[in-house]
């Protein structure tokens, strides 16, 4: 079983988020499902520490052949199961369709295991670089004197509103600006 860092799937969620243009209800749902059920691999982490030492978390793959569970249901295709039923409803799926990409990723680093940090880098790197892209264009498109400099102003005012008063929380619709 391979490790994808948690982050690579981070930017990798935003950006599909980007492109759908999630509303904050959405964006819980995305996030919840597309990076945070590798929480999972935090409550397997003090066993496999335990085990192996510090050292090995720097392996590429963190099976130890123990044969011990690394991952909940949720990592294998068999969780479509549980989070299905809970996608019904919602735009495009989101729980389901992030969680089908957080597990296809996974899956994919699986079978290019010789490869994996290369392509984790190149994935990584493409998914920051469109988050980018599509948000500073779309941005930039309703104003005169767009700068780079004021959109990194702009996008951190975006997220500490999303997240202050647990407004991320609450039912609401597009007040994105
Ligand atoms: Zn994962």
């Amino acid at each position: 079983m391979v490790q994808v860092l948690t982050t690579t799937h981070l930017v990798i969620a935003v950006l599909m988020g980007l492109l759908l243009n999630l509303n904050r209800d959405e964006w819980f749902a995305a996030l919840t499902f597309g990076v945070i059920i590798d929480a999972d691999h935090l409550f397997a982490l003090p066993r496999y520490v335990d085990d192996n030492g510090w050292t090995a978390i720097f392996r590429p793959t963190w099976d130890d052949e123990s044969g011990l569970p690394w991952k909940s249901l949720l990592h294998y295709p068999v969780g479509a199961a549980i989070i299905g039923p809970l996608a019904v409803g919602w735009r495009y799926m989101i729980p389901l369709t992030f969680w089908a990409v957080h597990v296809s990723i996974d899956e994919l680093q699986n079978e290019l295991i010789a490869y994996t940090n290369p392509i984790e880098a190149v994935m990584f790197a493409g998914a920051f670089a469109g988050i980018l892209f599509v948000g500073y264009s779309r941005w930039a498109e309703l104003r005169e004197d767009a700068t780079f400099k004021g959109y990194l102003r702009h996008v951190g005012s975006y997220w500490s509103g999303v997240f202050s008063q647990g407004n991320f929380f609450r039912r609401g619709r597009g007040d994105s600006t």
